[in-house]
């Protein structure tokens, strides 16, 4: 979008999808193939088309799998990337329509691959998911794989750029950024994707400013042009004049300040400025080497998003593939608590490796618990791995979407159940807790009854607002209905904190608004005292923790509880 033109410059205005601050040339990386032409092949020529598909498909499949290998070695979930586009190539649709329109439609090869592809394309860019939508990326960037590989045209990358650059393109797709080399990459500025795109998740793991959604970038850019990007605000300045450079230079050096400062925090207690040690704990979705790593500045695993293990695969994990992932997690945190969240598939989480029924309203259907209730066989199967991990550190097991005591119950039974049914066997077993996710209001509204049950709760914000607020979570017209502020919110949230520690049982909150600097102290001041955050955002937390004491913050909540709506309530906190 175009913004203001009485100055020299010209204004872009996008997403902000990693902050940060960059001032640099503009390197266009236009990858897109040339449309093959709508053409035909003489009968007889079906062998060779289809040998030649046969051909290029392997090659992509090789290929792919170096990239994921040498990604493996730095990111294993960035790594999965390139998974799921290997099974892309070996689509089975995919892989019966191709051959079936060279053989009976005749369709030329290259022409059958970029048509075929066109028509899933065409599917998942139109479905309302922006997560779905969001992985045409995938299905495109293996189409151009193929096509290249077709012509016998040589895959080039961003690994040998030789200054630091801007990189602007349409989007970035995985494979581009496979040996991206971060130091020479000021930020990103693309087209298309948002905040969940690929482009996005390798430009935050790399720590590289982004912004996204810039309509028609390409057609307003040069190569080499210089550009100032503010990706905090979103906007792209086009041939910025000195005093935009200085003022712009002047915003990084200050945004590099505070980062550093930030980073200062990072291995310290989470603890007020009046001495009230504030746990903080990690939420991680797999068990990697790298993600543990932050084992060492952080108190407990908040949430282990266990799903994460399930996804990008062909088949279900076994028991005990599942065991030594709980275990490595557990050995790692020792004596100190890992809160293992059981699956939570359904809703904005998919499964490659089985077909969940369709919903109308996935996120109010058979999802997390409910699903588990529905497949007790999975359900046992986690449970069964998680137990026998209990024997080596201290495993809080956690029931997700939990909505009545029912629920609470049943989920009980089928632990303890299990419980015996392992120890009959033998098996080896420690002490373990068993809690729940707050995340739907009913049971919210009955944390007095349900603290007695059950032995901690964590807040599960994300769920939580969405649920209240009626407003879902994944679609981005309901944002302004997604109000994580609301003053329901926070009176939910003061009284299920209160229920809980009335109880003298741990609560903590584990979605994205407890590692929102901004609520924080809020928080804090309606009465919690554990927060479960990404590794990213520990430093930046334990900061305004510092800055704070119990009474400040308790202030600040009584005057936020007094507020009306969510922007009152926004504005008093920035204030
Ligand atoms: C939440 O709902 O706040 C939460 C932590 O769980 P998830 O985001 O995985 O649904
Ligand atoms: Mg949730």
């Amino acid at each position: 979008m175009l913004g203001s033109f009485f100055i020299a410059y010209m204004i872009l205005k996008g997403k902000r999808a990693v902050p940060g601050i960059a001032v640099g040339s503009i390197y266009i990386y236009n990858k897109e193939f040339n449309i093959p032409a709508e053409s035909f092949i003489l009968t007889g020529q079906e062998k060779s088309h289809l040998e030649q598909y046969n051909l290029v498909k392997k090659q992509a499949l090789d290929e792919l799998e170096e990239i994921r290998l040498s990604v493996e070695k730095i990111d294993i979930r960035k790594a999965e990337i390139f998974t799921a586009q290997k099974e892309i190539v070996e689509d089975i649709i995919i892989n019966e329509e191709i051959p079936a329109k060279i053989l009976n439609d005749k369709w030329s090869g290259d022409w059958a691959i970029y048509q075929v592809y066109e028509t899933v394309l065409c599917v998942l860019r139109n479905t309302q998911d922006p997560l779905i939508s969001e992985r045409a990326a995938d299905f495109d960037d293996v189409r151009g794989l193929l096509l290249r590989l077709w012509y016998g045209e040589k895959t080039q990358g961003l690994s040998d750029l030789k200054e630091p650059v801007i990189i602007a393109a349409r989007e970035l797709m995985p494979s581009d950024t496979a040996g991206l080399s971060s130091g020479k990459v000021l930020a990103i500025i693309t087209e298309r994707g948002g905040g969940t795109s690929h482009a996005a998740i390798i430009a935050k793991s790399y720590g590289i400013p982004a912004v996204s959604g810039l309509d028609a970038l390409l057609s307003y850019i040069k190569q080499g042009q210089l550009a100032a990007v503010d990706a905090e605000e979103g906007t792209v300045i086009l041939d910025p004049d000195e005093d935009v450079i200085r003022e712009y230079n002047k915003k990084r050096e200050l945004f590099f300040k505070e980062k550093s400062e930030t980073q200062t925090f990072l291995h310290g207690r989470g603890c007020t400025a009046c001495g009230v040690k504030i746990d903080i704990a990690l939420n991680i979705t797999s068990a990697s080497d790298d993600e543990l790593k932050a084992s060492c500045y952080t108190d407990s695993v908040g949430v282990f998003r266990t799903e994460f293990i399930y996804m990008n695969r062909s088949a279900l994990p076994a028991e005990d593939e599942q065991f030594e992932i709980y275990k490595k997690v557990l050995e790692c945190f020792k004596e100190r608590p890992v809160i293992l969240r059981t699956l939570d598939i359904g809703g904005d989480k998919k499964l490659s490796c089985m077909e969940l029924p369709r919903e109308d309203n996935p996120f109010l259907g058979i999802r997390a618990l409910r699903f588990c209730f529905s497949r007790p066989d999975i359900f046992k199967t986690q449970i069964r791995a998680a137990l026998r991990a209990s024997f080596y550190g201290n495993l809080w097991l956690m029931l997700p979407m939990v909505s009545s005591l029912d629920d609470i119950h049943k989920a009980k039974k089928i632990i303890s159940d299990t419980q015996e049914e392992l120890e009959k066997e033998g098996k080896p077993l420690g002490r373990f807790k068993t809690g729940i996710m707050v995340e739907i209001p009913s049971i919210a509204l009955i944390a007095q009854i349900v603290a007695r049950e059950v032995d901690f709760a964590s807040i599960g914000s994300n769920d939580l607002c969405q649920y209240l607020c009626a407003a879902d979570r994944m679609n981005s017209a309901a944002e302004p209905y997604y109000q994580s502020l609301h003053p329901a919110m926070l009176r939910l949230i003061k009284d299920t904190v209160a229920d809980f520690t009335d109880a003298g049982k741990p609560i903590s909150i584990c979605g994205e608004l407890g590692s929102d600097t901004k609520a924080v102290p809020l928080l804090i001041g309606l009465g919690l005292r554990k927060f479960s955050m990404e590794a990213r955002s520990v430093a930046a937390v334990k900061r305004v923790i510092a800055g704070v004491t119990i009474e400040k913050a308790q202030e600040l909540a009584k005057k936020a509880l007094e507020l009306k709506t969510a922007g009152e309530i926004e504005k008093f906190l920035s204030e």
